[in-house]
């Protein structure tokens, strides 16, 4: 397909894709770090519930703690071991969160126990979505939301299209690409699963014209009655948002503050379609998942199957890292995060470990602000035609409602399109993140 035919959307940037160390290196798995940590807490809802105590011991697979309300999801060992302790351990979002402390046992074959197989073709969609649930699934892309909560349709709401994310337009991640390349089949099960619990009518597989190989991987594999068609976008940052996803295919625009399912559509990521797939035919829950690990700071790159609850030290010690490291990102470096304890485990939504030296972490925004030129870019820039600029100064004078009320600041997204182009250096997304957080908590007391 030439370029000038592949679909995209307005504005974005097109930011370095630095992905060509990891693109080409098959999944690995990553060995067992001493001590495994697992949060109870996701991105939402209430944290689980432990249903293991300090000192017991527990074997691969089993669950070690239940949900405790609608957004809340099972969680399972990753390895057999002994339970240490049920305590507080560092987080992505800087607190501390409560977590259980896991010794895997040396020298274990570490064979795991499976839960009962999900039926596809004798399950209910309702039975489906409860064995997503069971498994612990969540967005695999970042998001970490569950995916069950998200096929639980509202009464006067319909899905007619199930979008499958495979555009992964972060630099440097590749974890998808491979993906989508070893478990093609897995994913074309997980659609098949996600369209009976959906009551979907079509699913559109949606990659990014640099992984023509996952493309043809995934079309390989599809059988030609269901109705699933893989679609292939332009390479631009941020393709992979859902509202950039279905504008750029569908058409559709999501309404501000709404929700795909407002315009009949669900997105899940290709990474977490997979784990549907592969987790619901032979029963069981997410006890690891693919993360690309690499950046200049990094000596073995590559894409490794990680235990979850793996700590960035151990990984970081098992892959050597260069004397210049300054910085490490979980997630890309667009929208991840910087981390500030090397304590924080690998969790269900770490897409990336990417490890940066000082030179690249000043070149991508440690350089001094200056104040706004009015150039205009960021307006050119934002995916969703905010004005980057004005919002900037609403901030300064902390106007946060006035930006949440009158300049849609809750749709900002945080993709950081801004910032990447701003000459002044201006850390506008930081800003808007602060900003967000404002009008949350003032809305919340
Ligand atoms: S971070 Fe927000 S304001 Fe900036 S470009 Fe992205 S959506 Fe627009
Ligand atoms: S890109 Fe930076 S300098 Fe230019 S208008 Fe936006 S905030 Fe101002």
């Amino acid at each position: 397909m030439s370029l000038w035919k592949t679909k995209t959307f307005a504005h974005g940037v097109h930011p370095p894709e630095a992905k060509e160390d990891t693109r080409g290196m098959p999944i690995r798995q990553f060995p067992f770090a001493p001590v495994l940590v697992i949060p109870l807490a996701i991105q939402v809802g209430r944290p689980s519930r432990p249903t293991v105590s300090e000192g017991q011991e527990v074997i691969r697979g089993q669950r070690i703690a239940d949900p405790d309300g609608f957004l809340s999801i099972a969680m399972h060992a990753p390895a057999s071991g002994i339970v240490r302790r049920i305590g507080l351990a560092p987080s992505i979002s800087g607190r501390m969160t409560e977590a259980i402390f896991i010794e895997p046992f040396a020298g274990s074959t570490q064979e795991g126990v499976l839960g009962d197989a999900c039926d596809l073709e004798q399950a209910t969609p309702e039975a489906i979505v409860e064995a997503i649930r069971s498994a612990g699934i969540v967005g695999l892309g970042g998001a970490g939301f569950p995916t069950h909560a998200k096929l639980r349709i509202p009464e006067g709401k319909s899905v007619d299209t199930v979008m499958i994310n495979g555009a992964e337009c972060e630099p440097y991640l590749t974890a998808d690409h491979r993906v989508m390349l070893e478990q093609a089949d897995d994913i074309v099960r997980g659609i098949r699963y996600l369209l009976k619990a959906s009551g979907g009518r079509e699913a559109v597989v949606a990659v990014e014209a640099n992984k023509p190989d996952a493309a043809a991987a995934i079309r390989a594999v599809l059988p030609p009655e269901l109705p699933i068609r893989v679609e292939v976008l332009k390479v631009k940052y941020p393709q992979g948002a859902e509202k950039m996803l279905i504008e750029s295919l569908l058409g559709r625009e999501v309404p501000s503050r709404g929700l795909p399912l407002d315009v009949g559509v669900l997105c899940f990521n290709a990474a977490s379609t997979a784990e549907v797939g592969r987790l619901l035919s032979q029963g069981g829950g997410l006890l690891d998942r693919v993360v690309t690990v690499g950046g200049p700071a990094v000596k073995r790159k590559g894409n490794y199957r990680v235990p979850l609850g793996t700590p960035l030290r151990f990984l970081l010690e098992q892959v050597e890292t260069s004397d210049d490291l300054a910085t490490v990102f979980l997630g890309g470096p667009m929208m991840g995060q910087a981390v500030s304890s090397l304590d924080i485990p690998i969790g269900k939504g770490t897409t990336g470990v990417i490890a940066l030296t000082g030179e690249e972490t000043a070149r991508l925004g440690g350089r001094p602000e200056a104040p706004c030129i009015r150039c205009g870019y960021c307006l050119d820039a934002c995916p969703i035609f905010l004005n980057p600029s004005h919002l900037e100064s609403l901030a300064a004078a902390g106007q946060h409602q006035t930006m949440a009320e009158s300049h849609h600041l809750m749709d900002c997204f945080e993709c950081g399109c801004c910032t990447y182009v701003c000459p002044s250096h201006i850390p506008l997304v930081q800003h808007f993140r602060v900003a967000k957080a404002a009008v949350r908590k003032a809305a919340a007391t």
